[in-house]
C-alpha cells in the first residue's frame, strides 16, 4: 500500500441490516449536497494505492477509489463499511488526489452505478488524463450509461451470495470483449450455477471470465473443476491477501 485516505464522517454510517434497498439507495440523497453544484459531488467511501489484486491487471499498481453506497448485501462482502457512510467529495478534491505516476484507476464500491451520472463525469476526466480506468460492479445495476473507454469487470452473483434474483443477463448487451465477468465461488454448487451462466449465454466465447474462491474452498478442487469444464477462463486468486494477509484493508 502506498498511501489511503479514508473518508468516514456522516450521519448514515454504521449497520443498517434489515432496511429496504430502496431505503438504503436514500442514504446517497440524504446528506447530499443542495446546491447546484451537486452534480459535481461523489460520496466516497474510501481512497488508496496499492497492487491491483485481480483480473487481467492483476501485479500492476492501481489507485483504487471506492464509492461509498450499496442497495444490495453479498453474504460474504469483504467492503461492508461501503454499505453506508462515506464523504462527499467534489470532482476537484477527488482528482487532485490521483497520483500522476499511476496509470491505472480503479472506480469499485459499495456499488458504484447508484452514483453512474455524476461518476461519468469524473471517468471521463480520468480519461483525458490518460488513466485507464476499471470500473468494478456487482452486475444488478445497468451498465447502459458507462462509457465506451472504460474496462468494466462485472460480477454475476451466484446462490452463495443470496443476491441471484437480479437481471444480470441484461446487461451483457453492454460489455465488450475485453471486459470481465467475475463468479465468485463458495462451493460446487455456486461453480455449477456459473457453468451454467456460461453455456446458457456463450460467456467464455464473448467475454473474459474470472473464477474466484472464496477463501476455505479446496484449490486444487476448484482448479480441477476449471479443467474439466475444458472451457477458457481464468482461476484468479486474489493477490493483494497473499501480499499482505486476508483481514487487510485498503491494500
Ligand atoms: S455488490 Fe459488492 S459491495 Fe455490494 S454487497 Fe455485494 S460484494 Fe458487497
Amino acid at each position: 500500500m502506498i498511501e489511503s485516505k479514508k473518508h468516514t464522517d456522516n450521519a448514515d454510517s454504521g449497520a443498517d441490516q434489515g432496511i429496504e434497498p430502496s431505503v438504503r439507495a436514500k442514504a446517497l440523497q440524504q446528506d447530499e449536497p443542495g446546491s447546484a453544484e451537486a452534480g459535481k459531488f461523489l460520496k466516497i467511501s474510501e481512497t488508496y494505492s496499492t497492487l491491483q489484486g485481480e483480473g487481467s491487471h492483476s501485479g500492476l499498481p492501481c489507485y483504487f477509489i471506492r464509492l461509498a453506497v450499496c442497495d444490495i448485501r453479498c453474504s460474504w462482502c469483504d467492503t461492508p463499511d461501503s454499505w453506508t457512510g462515506g464523504q462527499w467529495n467534489s470532482l476537484e478534491e477527488i482528482m487532485e488526489d490521483v497520483p500522476e505516476h499511476i496509470g491505472l484507476v480503479q472506480i469499485t464500491g459499495g456499488e458504484p452505478l447508484l452514483q453512474i451520472k455524476r461518476l461519468s463525469i469524473l471517468m471521463h476526466r480520468l480519461h483525458e488524463m490518460g488513466k485507464k480506468i476499471l470500473l468494478e460492479t456487482g452486475g444488478h445495476r445497468s451498465l447502459e450509461s458507462v462509457p465506451a473507454f472504460v474496462h468494466i469487470v462485472m460480477d454475476i452473483k451466484l446462490p452463495s451470495s443470496g443476491e441471484t434474483a437480479h437481471d444480470f443477463a441484461s446487461n451483457l448487451s453492454y460489455l465488450k470483449p475485453d471486459d470481465e465477468i467475475k463468479f465468485v465461488i463458495a462451493d460446487e454448487t455456486d461453480f455449477q450455477a456459473a457453468l451454467g451462466w456460461i453455456q446458457r449465454y456463450d460467456l467464455t466465447r464473448r467475454f473474459q471470465v474470472l473464477i474466484s474462491p472464496l477463501a476455505g474452498l479446496d484449490l486444487k478442487k476448484l482448479a480441477q473443476w476449471v479443467l474439466d469444464s475444458k472451457l477458457t477462463m481464468r482461476l484468479q486468486l486474489q493477490l493483494h491477501k497473499y501480499i499482505w494477509g486476508p483481514d487487510a484493508r485498503m491494500v
